[in-house]
């Protein structure tokens, strides 16, 4: 597949944003794939973490964003432990899922969680999935 990568692309102000705000530099990042080969959820991503990488430093935020990458990271800070360059993927999840839900754009609230499923989750299980989700 060919793809067509415009150096206004390569210099995407959105990416410039996220790292700001994840405090990580994506061209640090250097493909070696350890990040996605520990991630526990990779293989159900549709963009796993060292693509996550690739797409950011080639400026294609748009794709990460609407791929469930974000929304399945379970932060365990595998892929930041793996990494030889000392590169949060999850530090830059965390970043785009609050770009996310500062807009609006997760409706999920505590009525819409089955009564039966808050009853039994660990309180634990509640405050970390509520802070992903609701911010
Ligand atoms: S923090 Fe997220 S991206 Fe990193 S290894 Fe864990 S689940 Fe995967
Ligand atoms: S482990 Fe680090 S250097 Fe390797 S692909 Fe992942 S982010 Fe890039």
């Amino acid at each position: 597949m060919k793809i067509r990568i415009a150096n206004d692309d390569i210099q995407s102000l959105e990416v410039r944003r996220l790292e700001r705000v994840s405090g990580e530099d994506v061209k640090r990042c250097y493909q070696c794939g350890n990040c996605s080969g520990g991630c526990p959820v990779s293989y159900a991503m549709e963009i796993p973490p060292t693509k996550v990488m690739r797409f950011l430093q080639l400026g294609n935020i748009e794709d990460v964003r609407k791929a469930n990458t974000m929304w399945l990271c379970v932060g365990c800070l595998q892929c930041y432990s793996r990494c030889p360059q000392g590169v949060s993927v999850a530090a830059i999840l965390e970043g785009l899922r609050q770009e996310v839900l500062r807009k609006g754009a997760s409706k999920t609230e505590v009525r819409d969680v089955p009564f039966p499923f808050l009853k039994k989750a660990p309180q634990q299980a509640i405050v970390c999935g509520f802070r992903k989700f609701v911010g």
